[in-house]
């Protein structure tokens, strides 16, 4: 049996099979709270090598990064260096967990004047990373043994959804690398505009269940956000929280989603109709549709 990566349960049931990148994938659904995800035990994304090797070779047919991946990530490093100012969050320690090339660590250094520092499994960017004097560690357990000051801002940009146990890796960050005080910056994929579906996406998060999965690793949510930036003027293609830790103990009853499939296809209806009308607000020149 499949164990649900967020409640626990063993319940799941087949919700879709789709293809990626030649490979089958078969996600699941937990019959207890609804949640979607692959078995990280029969997935190819799941093994460590996976990373340091395999996945930007797969997803861009190079191990170096394209000019339209910098890109990417020098506009949602501008976004989010803008989303933390106007929250008015000010960190002296920074951690950013799938550091990739270092872009948005060099744009927080500079904008905020912190001290940064990354987590990065890809060998090639996090030669990139290093190449701008940021110090990075394969992994979060390398960095833990290195036993690194607290940082009070640690950032996942498109990470938890590749995690193979997200709730784990949530709470190891919150018990042994944040600072009480200090807050989480995370961002995903949204199940219901995003198309989801890929290889490396271990689970697919809904608004629901991305809240669902920080209470439950101990985290207080204090912002959520929707947006497509900068892929998409008109689609809520991310979603985006700001948390701290909780003050109390870690929520154990995890309340569960229904019609999550109903949604998906509304979802998913929307963006198509969404593309037809305005195909020029709807997807912003950085190719092709995600
Ligand atoms: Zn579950």
């Amino acid at each position: 049996m499949s164990t649900c990566p967020l409640c626990q349960a063993e319940a799941a049931r087949e919700f879709t099979r789709v293809e990626s990148f030649g490979y089958p994938l078969s996600y699941l659904q937990c019959g207890h709270c609804g949640f979607i995800f692959q078995d990280p035990e029969k997935t190819e994304a799941a093994n460590p090598s996976f990373y340091a090797e395999t996945y930007r070779k797969i997803y861009q047919a190079s191990p170096e990064p394209t000019a339209k991946d910098l890109r990417q990530q020098e506009l949602r490093a501008s976004d989010q260096l803008d989303f933390l100012q106007a929250q008015g969050i000010k960190p002296k320690r920074v951690l950013d967990i799938g550091a990739s090339s270092g872009l948005l660590l060099a744009k927080l250094r500079e904008g905020l004047r912190a001290e940064v520092g990354g987590v990065e499994p890809g060998d090639a960017y996090r030669a990139m990373a290093q190449a701008r004097g940021i110090s990075v560690s394969p992994s979060i357990e390398a960095l833990i043994a290195s036993k690194p000051e607290r940082f009070d801002l640690v950032s996942l940009m498109h990470v938890l959804e590749h995690l193979p146990d997200p709730l784990g890796s949530l709470r190891q960050i919150r018990e042994e690398l944040l600072s009480p005080d200090g807050f989480l910056l995370v961002e995903v994929p949204n199940f219901y505009a995003h198309d989801a579906y890929e290889l490396a996406h271990l689970a697919c998060y809904t608004p629901h269940s991305l809240r669902q999965m920080l209470r439950r690793a101990g985290f207080e949510v204090l912002v959520e956000r929707q947006h497509g930036w900068p892929r998409s003027r008109t689609l809520p293609l991310y979603l985006g929280i700001l948390a701290k830790p909780a003050p109390g103990a870690e929520e154990t009853a995890v309340q569960t989603e229904s019609g999550v499939g109903l949604k998906r296809s509304w979802g998913m209806l929307k963006r198509k109709i969404l593309t037809r009308i305005m195909p020029a607000k709807t997807w912003l020149p950085l190719e092709g549709p995600q």
